[in-house]
């Protein structure tokens, strides 16, 4: 299975020239959201996910993604590993479950995320659940973007990484790129035009 191509093809993975939440400058791009737009590929994703953390012993009770961006991702894992799927939202300072969703004490628990960058939302997630007596067992995200080592993963840990070391993250892929300070950006030096900020909000 070739993560990247199949990020290319959902036009997921974009090139030019774009402004990171960081304000660095870069190259590429990941636009997750668009790899989950068909859900039969989506599954194909996540049955891929859900093989690696079966493989490796991981015993899970329940799928919880924080909201809104690891939700599509949560679910088709959940689906994947025949599991129960739920998410926690955004609240001052960090995550916290609503809709009645519940969890019971020592329920054991992966958070999901579609990509993990430095694993902030990630980790607001489990200390959510974990305030709540559910055990974080594992991290999955689809796309890992190389500042967290995933299990069989060739990158280290970034000083970046929130996620903690003592549990391990199954992602798909390393998606590292390339990012300049925009005063080092060899895309404004060439003078190829303004960096623009894909994210959630364009
Ligand atoms: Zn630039």
């Amino acid at each position: 299975m070739n993560i990247e191509q199949i990020y290319k093809d959902a036009n997921a993975l974009l090139e030019g020239h774009f402004l990171l939440a960081s304000g660095n400058h870069s190259k590429r791009y990941l636009q997750s959201a668009k790899v989950l737009e068909y859900p039969k590929k989506a599954s194909l994703l996540t049955d891929a996910l859900a093989k690696m953390i079966k493989d490796a012993g991981i015993d899970v009770d329940t799928v919880c993604a924080p909201a809104l961006g690891g939700v599509l991702a949560g679910y088709e894992l959940a689906r994947s590993l025949d599991v129960r799927s739920i998410f926690v939202e955004k609240k001052e300072g960090g995550m916290e479950l609503r809709r009645g969703f519940e969890i019971t004490p020592g329920e054991k628990i992966i958070i999901c995320e579609d990509i993990i960058t430095t694993g902030g939302s990630a980790l607001k997630a489990a200390k959510a659940i974990e305030a709540l007596g559910g055990e974080v067992v594992a991290f999955a995200s689809l796309a890992n973007r190389g500042f967290c080592k995933r299990v069989g993963g060739n990158t280290t840990a970034k000083a970046e990484c929130a996620l903690p070391e003592d549990i391990p993250l199954f992602a798909l892929d390393d998606f590292t790129f390339e990012m300049y300070a925009p005063e080092d950006c060899p895309m404004c030096k060439a003078g190829e035009g303004q960096a623009v900020k894909p994210g959630s909000k364009g």
